[in-house]
Parts: C-alpha cells; structure tokens; sequence
C-alpha cells in the first residue's frame, strides 16, 4: 500500500486537521469507555512534539444532520475533549461554530476539537463544499480514523481530495500494515467466524469472504437466517426473510456447519429463562439467543484445525450471561489456537475483554465495519483517496 504517512511530513508550526474515530460510549456527560481515545494518543502526541497546531475531528453516534448541537447535546463531543484534555494533560477546546466561522480555530489551546462532525450538511453524503471547508481549516490533513476508513464521507473522504497534503495517521498505517502482512498470504485451512445481529449488512460480506477461506461459521442472528433457509422453524427468532435465498445459496457454494442445538428464551432481556433444545425442538415463541453446548463443542473442534481465522461478531447475545456460552467457547477455542487469529468489531471487542482472551488472539483490529471490508477485499475510500493521490503526486 503506497500513500503518505504523518511521519513522512515536516509538521513544525503546521496546521494539522486529523480525523480520529473518538466514538466512544458517553453516559450522563462522561466517557465509559476511553480504549479508542487512547488509541489516538499516541498520534496526537507525535504531532504535538513535532510542533504542529492541532485540530481533531471526529464523530459521535448517529445525530441528525444540520440540527444544532444545542438540540441534541447527547451527541456532544465535550466529554470527549475532557477527557482528552485528562489523558494529554493539556487544555483540548471543544469548538462550535466552524462552518459559519473559520476564525474560530485561531484558538490559543494547543488541541481543538471540532465538534461532531455528523451534525453537518453533507458529512455523510461527502459534500464537496463541506469537503472544501475542512480543507480550508488545515495545512495537513492526517487521515487516521481506520472505523471510518470504508465510509466516503466529506470527513474521511472529501478532506482528503481538497487538503493541500493528505497522508495516513500512524493508527491508521499501523492497522493497513497489520492487516496486509496477515491476509495477503494466508496460511490454509482458513476460518471466518462471522456472527452479530445486523444480518443484512454481514451477509453481503459474508459472500465475499466465502469464496475466500476455506470454512465458514455463523453465529447470532446471522444464523438464524441460515438455519431458516435449512428449513428449520426459529419462531420469534431475529431473521431476515428476504435474505434466506442467498443464505441457501452460500451454503451450496461453502461448507457451513449450522447449529444443531440452540438456547431460546421467550423473550429479549437479562433476566430471560434460558432452555437449550435442538433447533427441531424450537416452538413458534421461542426467540434462539445462543448456539447451544453441542454445536459449540462442534465449532470449537473445527477452530481448532485452522491454521488462519478471521473472527467478527458475537455468536450469541453474549451480553446476558445466560447467552455467552457459545461465544465464550468460541473466543477460547481461538485463543487456544496457535495459528494465526484476527478478530475485530465493536462487539467482537468487548466480548474478547469479557472472556479475557485479549492477549492470545494474534490481531485485534479497532475498526468494525472497515475491518470486515478489507477483509473480504473492498477497497476502502479513505485509504483508496490517500494512495491515489500519491500516486498522482508521484507522477507530478
Ligand atoms: P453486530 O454489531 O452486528 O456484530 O451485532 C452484535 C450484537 O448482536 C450483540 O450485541 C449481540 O447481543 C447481538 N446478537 C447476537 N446473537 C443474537 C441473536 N441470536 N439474536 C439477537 N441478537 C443477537
């Protein structure tokens, strides 16, 4: 992969716009979770030492776009510049205000942070006139958010057509180089663990990666819709109906083991009675909220004759202890395995933090969506942008 690193560029008395992904789950004004503030520190502190004038951008949960922050202040990005104003130990500014006014960023504080970018007209839709304006803020754009690197937005995208230089910040490098070194030249038999809920999203993906590795597991609500194409009856379960053809379909073109045996509960909450049965057994109120023992000794056993895995999503709703068992099994199945294991995705994260395996999976990747499309061979927009426009430098 050839594009321009943070490390490359002389950015003494630089302006410096970085798009970090600091979406972090916020409660009553404070941060729950820091883990990706403190992957951005040390970006942010490479920068600061080399002399550079910092301003951050990021976004924060789904807000509605060119409604004011004032009326939704939940998706504020003040608890994030406290608490980065904490880890760094210098005042970080939260800044309003930077469309209508660019003056604002002549701020003293040596970190400004924009506030939530998703509040902007044409974040999403990678409005070129947005694009332009974060453009306009900086000398140096550092794209280092790899959680939005497969989103085209005016933010991850469009800045980086526009900014005099555009480059890849070290978290971002780092996450590419890691992911290239282990996917380019697998080592056989290869593994994808793909489970969760968002079925639609996951399935597309789950095509690709299917003509990739040589075994498949689904998990979650991913194989529910599965085991619906099987003809097996999953009552209440989640599902997609619409997409119970193409799950026929992957299952004639790859080997898919499906679960023989479920845990069901008649309904969604922490406190749900837990029943294990076998998916013939499941009853029309039935909701399947985990892979049962059976069919997680079965996964483990396969796990553990791979030589490369790929791990994305829970396979049960590993939140309630009632239903974590299959993760659980799994996620120590892949941290016994001594090949090479890579998993990513927000959930994936915390479930690999639960069950404390963290150390024993070869890679974790930060990002979630991204993560999986690198992995099934997408290109992704934000990184495709930087490496076209070295090329183009290149050949000036
Ligand atoms: P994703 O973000 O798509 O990886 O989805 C993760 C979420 O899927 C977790 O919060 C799980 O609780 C949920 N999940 C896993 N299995 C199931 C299931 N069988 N039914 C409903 N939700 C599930």
């Amino acid at each position: 992969m050839t594009f321009l690193r943070m490390n490359q560029i002389d950015l003494s008395g630089k302006r410096v716009l970085i798009r970090e992904d600091l979406n972090v789950p916020i409660r009553n004004g404070v941060v729950e979770n820091d883990t990706r503030i403190r992957a951005a520190l040390p970006t942010i502190k490479l920068a600061l030492s080399s002399g550079a004038k910092i301003i951050l951008m990021s976004h924060l949960g789904r807000p509605k776009e060119g409604v004011a922050i004032t009326e939704q202040a939940e998706f504020s990005l003040q608890a994030v510049a406290d608490k980065l104003s904490d880890l760094l130990g210098c005042e970080v500014k939260l800044i309003q205000g930077y469309l209508e006014n660019s003056d604002v960023i002549n701020d003293d504080a040596s970190v400004l942070l924009l506030e939530n970018v998703r509040i902007n007209i044409g974040e999403k839709a990678n409005d070129d006139e947005l694009a332009k304006h974060y453009a306009s803020l900086c000398e140096v754009f550092v794209m280092d958010a790899f959680g939005t690197a497969h989103r085209a937005q005016a933010s991850t995208h469009g800045v980086a057509k526009y900014a005099d230089v555009a480059c890849a910040g070290p978290l971002l490098a780092s996450e590419l180089d890691a992911l290239e070194r282990s996917l380019q030249n697998p080592e056989r038999p290869m593994l994808a663990v793909v489970g969760g809920a968002k079925v639609s999203s996951k399935l597309e993906v789950l095509k690709n990666l299917s003509t990739k590795v040589d075994q498949l597991i689904v998990g979650g609500g991913i194989a529910n819709t599965f085991l619906a194409a099987n003809g097996v009856n999953v009552g209440r379960s989640l599902f997609e109906p619409d997409l119970v053809p193409l799950a026929a379909e992957l299952m004639l073109q790859t080997s898919i083991p499906l679960p023989t045996d479920v845990v069901v509960a008649k309904e969604f909450s922490a406190t749900a009675q837990a029943s294990t049965k076998f998916v013939a057994d499941i009853e029309d109120d039935d909701m399947i909220l985990d892979i049962g023992p059976e069919t997680a000794t079965v996964f483990a056993n396969l796990v553990s004759k791979m030589k490369t895995i790929i791990w994305n999503g829970p396979l049960g709703v590993f939140e309630f202890d009632q239903f974590a068992n299959g993760t659980q099994t799994i996620a120590r199945a892949i941290a016994d395995n001594h090949g090479f294991s890579i998993a990513g995705g927000g959930e994936t994260i915390s479930a690999i933090d639960k069950f404390s395996v963290t150390q024993d999976i070869s890679y974790i990747s930060t990002g979630g969506g991204a993560f999986l499309e690198y992995v099934q061979g997408a290109v992704l927009p934000a990184v495709q942008i930087l490496e076209d426009r070295a090329s183009a430098e290149k050949t000036v």
